[in-house]
């Protein structure tokens, strides 16, 4: 099984277990973009108080929340921790968003992809994972956003060998699947949910979804190729009768 029939597989497992997780909160763009950016090293339990705090405040808008002074910044955002350096990270963000686009933030994420790209990580703390996920979630561009989830889950199966960089994860995606942000979309918050449920620093493969994947060779839990001799599903004539490669993984 190659690398994109692994991918496939792990998608179609998991999208048949979860089904879809309609990804990510928030009820505006602009939302989804400053959860982003206040997610960093915490839960989004957290996030959601500090949304629910500038929403209160009537200032989850680019200029009212860009108009307001740091200490204030800092009060609404401090249920999500490190609130003084998020507040500098969110003002920068702002900043772009308010000086060079006149607060529209499609307009900000539109255009070529890898200029939208740089111009979110040229701004002082949106590191990788940010800048996608602000892509992807509150852009509808089509980039792949690489977690902690993505890397444990990917490395426990043996498929990431010498790829370490976020770059070379993310391109393990994006160099076979097709450029679809509904896809990956639903990939991201598959892996998410896989790793929140199973895939914790101590795993749980016997109840996992992807317990029979190739190289998910943990205590009590062979992979079906140790018990049967074949794979548990391929990307087109084994995995599934339900339709083509296409179909299944456009299905969420
Ligand atoms: S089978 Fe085990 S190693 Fe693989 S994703 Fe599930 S919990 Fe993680």
């Amino acid at each position: 099984m190659d690398t994109k029939d692994q991918l496939i597989c792990i998608y179609r497992t998991l999208n048949r277990t979860f089904g879809p997780l309609h990804w990510w909160p928030g009820d505006t763009p602009f939302e989804v973009a400053v959860g982003a950016i206040l997610t960093q090293n915490t839960n989004w339990a957290n996030v959601e108080k500090s949304i629910a705090r500038i929403k209160a405040r009537g200032a989850l808008d680019p200029f009212i929340l860009f108009a307001l002074d740091d200490a204030d910044l800092q009060e609404l955002i401090r249920p999500s921790g490190y609130y003084r350096v998020k507040a500098r990270r969110l003002k920068a963000f702002l900043s772009v968003l308010c000086e060079g686009f006149r607060g529209d933030l499609a307009a900000m994420l539109s255009g070529d992809l890898l200029e939208s790209r740089r111009r979110l990580l040229d701004i002082p703390g949106i590191g990788e994972e940010t800048a996608d996920s602000i892509l992807l979630y509150a852009g509808g561009r089509p980039v792949f956003v690489v977690d902690a989830y993505t890397r444990r889950i990917l490395d426990r199966h043996g498929m990431l060998r010498e790829r370490r960089s976020y770059g070379d994860v993310q391109r393990l995606f994006m160099d076979v699947l097709p450029a679809d942000a509904d896809l990956y979309n639903q990939y991201h918050a598959l892996f998410v949910e896989t790793g929140k449920k199973f895939c914790r620093k101590k795993p749980q493969c016997g109840r996992c979804p992807l317990r029979e994947m190739p190289g998910g060779i943990f205590p009590g839990t062979p992979g079906i190729r140790e018990v049967t001799g074949r794979q548990p599903c391929s990307s087109g004539k084994k995995c599934s009768k339900r339709g083509s490669r296409k179909n299944a993984t456009r299905s969420s």
